[in-house]
Formats: C-alpha cells, sequence, structure tokens
C-alpha cells in the first residue's frame, strides 16, 4: 500500500511554516513574499515534499514551477513594490499599486475574455468558449481553482480575487443547453483552473446529463488537468478518488472516450509512485491520458527533458500530445523562449524518441486566430524565414496551408512575426479582421 501524504496548502499568508522554506536565507523568503503580492502563489505539501529538489532548490524547476522568484518581476515593478512596503504604506494604497502592477503584465492573452463566448437566443453565455468548430469549451463554476499554481499560468488573474479578470464560468444547464442545439460540436473541454478540484458527484452532475442519447455527437470529453502533478492523491486516496474513478468507467461504458488532458513540464513530476499509480488508476478507468505543456524557460527549456518526459509518458501509458510555446502574459519574460529556439529543442528532443512519442505536435503557439505550429526554419535566394502552419484556426479553411514569416531570432509569438518574401499579409490575416474585429 502507498504512503499518502495529506493535503495541505501553501499560500503568501503561511508558506513561512514551511520546514524547508524556514532553511532558507530571510531576504529571499523576504522577496518571495513580495513578489507573491502581484502573482497568484500556491504550493502544497505533495509538491513541497515529493516533488521539490530542496538540496538544489535555487535551479530546480519543480521549485520554480509554483515557488515566486525575483525575477519574475521587472527591476522596476520589484523595486516600487519594495520602495512601498518599506515605507510602510497602507493596506489600501498597496492593493492599489499592486492592481496596477498586474495590469501591466498583459492579464487576457489572445482575447480570453471577449472572443469565442458563444450564444443562445442572443444572451452571451459566459463560462463558454467555442472557437474551433468541433471543440467546446466549458468552464464549470467550481473548477476555477488548482492544487498548486504555476508560476507561469496564463489564466493567473483568475486566482488574484480582482475584480473582472476571472473568466466567467457557468453551469451544467447552460452547457449542455448550448451543446444540445450544437451537432457539430464532437468533443468537449472541461477546463478551468482544474475541474479536478471539483468533488466527484459536482463533476457527474455535469458530465452524465451528455451520456444521453441527445448528445450522440459528443465522442470525446476531455478534462484538462495538472491533478497528476499537483495531487496524485486525487485518484488514490482523496476521500471521493473512488468515484471520480468510477464516474470516468461510467463515461467509456457508454461509448464515449473520457479524455484525460494532463499537464506535465518537467520528467522530474512523473518519478513519484504517487503520479505512477494514479496514472495507472486512470488508465484502469477505461480514460486515455494525452500530455502537454508550454516550453518554458528555467523549466524545461532543454531537449534531454522532453525526449525523457515523452519516453517516461509512453512507458506509463500516456499519449504526448501538445508542445506549447508560452503566452505573453505575468511573468513571461522569466519563461520566455525564441520560436527558434523552441523549434531547434522540439526538432532534438523528436529525433531522440521512437515513433511512440512521436505524436506529439509542436511547438504551437494558441494565439487568436489559431494553434500555429512552428514547421521549420529555411532560407530561399538568402531570404532566411520560418515555415508556419494552422493546426487549428479560427476558420477551418485556413488549417494546413503552409505560410511563411520573415526568420527573426528574438520572437517568441506570432505577434513579433511579419509575413516573408515583402508580402504585406498573412494570407489569413484579412479575413481574421472579419471575423473578429481586431486590426490584422
Ligand atoms: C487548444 C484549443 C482547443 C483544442 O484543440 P485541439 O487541437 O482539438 O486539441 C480548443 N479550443 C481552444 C480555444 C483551444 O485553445
Ligand atoms: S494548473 Fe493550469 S490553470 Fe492551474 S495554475 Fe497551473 S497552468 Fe494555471
Amino acid at each position: 500500500m502507498l504512503k499518502t501524504t495529506e493535503y495541505k496548502a501553501y499560500t503568501a499568508g503561511n508558506f513561512r511554516l514551511i520546514p524547508q522554506i524556514q532553511k532558507l536565507p530571510e531576504f529571499l523568503i523576504r522577496e518571495m513574499e513580495l513578489v507573491a503580492q502581484v502573482l497568484p502563489f500556491k504550493s502544497n505539501s505533495y509538491v513541497v515534499n515529493e516533488l521539490v529538489d530542496w538540496q538544489n532548490f535555487q535551479n530546480d524547476p519543480i521549485f520554480r514551477l509554483t515557488f515566486p522568484n525575483r525575477e519574475m518581476l521587472s527591476d522596476e515593478h520589484f523595486n516600487i513594490l519594495r520602495r512601498a512596503i518599506a515605507s510602510g504604506v497602507e493596506k489600501s494604497k498597496l492593493k492599489g499599486l499592486v492592481n496596477r502592477i498586474r495590469l501591466e503584465l498583459n492579464p487576457h492573452p489572445a482575447g480570453q475574455m471577449e472572443l469565442n463566448i458563444p450564444e443562445i437566443n442572443g444572451k452571451k453565455l459566459h463560462g463558454i468558449q467555442h472557437k474551433y468548430r468541433e471543440t467546446v469549451l466549458f468552464f464549470p463554476s467550481q473548477g476555477q481553482s488548482c492544487h498548486a499554481y504555476c508560476t507561469f499560468c496564463f489564466r493567473w488573474p483568475q486566482f488574484t480575487g480582482m475584480e473582472g479578470m476571472k473568466i466567467a464560468s457557468a453551469e451544467a444547464e447552460t452547457l449542455t443547453a448550448y451543446l444540445r442545439s450544437h451537432k457539430e460540436v464532437t468533443n468537449l473541454l472541461l477546463t478551468g483552473g482544474d475541474p479536478m478540484v471539483m468533488s466527484a458527484s459536482l463533476l457527474d452532475r455535469i458530465i452524465s446529463p451528455l451520456l444521453n442519447s441527445d448528445f450522440e455527437h459528443i465522442q470525446t470529453i476531455r478534462i484538462g488537468s495538472k491533478s497528476l502533478s499537483y495531487w496524485p492523491y486525487r485518484f488514490i486516496s482523496d476521500r471521493d478518488a473512488a468515484d471520480m474513478l468510477h464516474l470516468f468507467e461510467k463515461v467509456s461504458k457508454s461509448g464515449k472516450q473520457l479524455s484525460f488532458m494532463a499537464h506535465f513540464n518537467n520528467p522530474a513530476e512523473l518519478k513519484t509512485k504517487a503520479v505512477k499509480q494514479a496514472i495507472k488508476l486512470i488508465r484502469s478507468a477505461g480514460a486515455e491520458i494525452r500530455t502537454q505543456s508550454p516550453i518554458l524557460k528555467n523549466i524545461n527549456d532543454s531537449a534531454n527533458d522532453w525526449a525523457s518526459m515523452w519516453r517516461q509518458q509512453v512507458r506509463l501509458g500516456c499519449i504526448p500530445y501538445y508542445m506549447f510555446m508560452g503566452r505573453d502574459t505575468g511573468a513571461k519574460k522569466y519563461f520566455d523562449v525564441s520560436i527558434e529556439s523552441a523549434y531547434k529543442i522540439f526538432r532534438e528532443a523528436y529525433s531522440k524518441v521512437s515513433g511512440m512519442s512521436r505524436t506529439v505536435r509542436g511547438p504551437v503557439m494558441s494565439a487568436s486566430p489559431g494553434k500555429v505550429h512552428i514547421l521549420g526554419i529555411n532560407e530561399i535566394g538568402g531570404e532566411k524565414f520560418f515555415i508556419l502552419q494552422f493546426i487549428q484556426g479560427r476558420d477551418p479553411a485556413w488549417v494546413r496551408k503552409p505560410f511563411f514569416a520573415k526568420y527573426d531570432p528574438a520572437a517568441s509569438w506570432l505577434s513579433d512575426l511579419v509575413p516573408a518574401f515583402g508580402k504585406e499579409k498573412f494570407f489569413w490575416q484579412d479575413e481574421f479582421n472579419k471575423l473578429t474585429g481586431i486590426p490584422a
């Protein structure tokens, strides 16, 4: 029998109580507290006791995955805040300052607040997003937090408690009403936060109605989750662990696929006894596990990390799915990897693994017009360029049509790129503008 850990959350208010933290120099703890004023911070007993390598914490990717680091803020922001706190500024003023800094960190990249929100009878359905024809995203209202928070999270404003920063969440009835009248949708993606913070019975209320005959068109129910990495005991020893697995089983017995979209950022997350057992249990319940992660400096910017993750995932029966580019938000600069080096790392890692791992696609930018796949770098007639294509497009007609951007070693996002060969626009830009109202 596996020895289990009791879940304990650490936040900005209590992380000094962690015994391993108490051994660190005071100035470092203060720096972390200061950064945690701006970026949401939450870690937990499993991450602290089973994942972090405390001998080497300053370079440990898992430490950096949840613990704040001074470098995650610009010098300017860090110093403004430090001076304000040193001068004993009152609470409400500090809050105003913190919120102003947050707004300067591009809290809502890729138009995630305004775009893609569907309607029924002219009424906007907040908490549902429908961007690609076949896939609907659902943000269940009780699933908008996580077992720990990633320092790179692109949905970080969700967790700050700031007015107007939350992606609205929704209830099961809204979802069923929408899906009933949208037969083109073949898959539903439950996302958050992390839907695995919900109880099995709450999740059952969302999923079970979709198993009846009105929803023949839904072939796959996906759950996007970091719980295997941050709290594998969710499936082993939590009070309703067995109920959760039973729910997964119910989905597969109904003839649909339950796809567990697991977020793993570093090979260390795949090493514990607990994660291996949790993967086994989920797979035994008839679900498949697909894996994805952004490529992040200081966390996984090496080909060996990726090759070893993919190999270990395949060994454990998981299917490598996406390598993403990090989005331009929050501590982006700290994690920034250029398009060129992401492509090189992907290619090197891909060349090291067998076909079993080559189900993975990447690097991919999940940008406003679509999921843009970086295919390569080439040179013709002295002009160097990137080769790109859509894996998903706001307009399905854009998919898999290669297009070319001027080579730029500093570029790290689609918005940094311009068309190659003297073209004024990419082929999709006018239509993108028409569809979204965003200038191309
Ligand atoms: C990534 C993503 C999907 C899923 O795309 P797949 O290629 O089917 O995995 C769906 N909707 C949005 C908004 C996405 O960003
Ligand atoms: S688990 Fe996902 S949603 Fe939660 S903090 Fe990490 S990246 Fe963000």
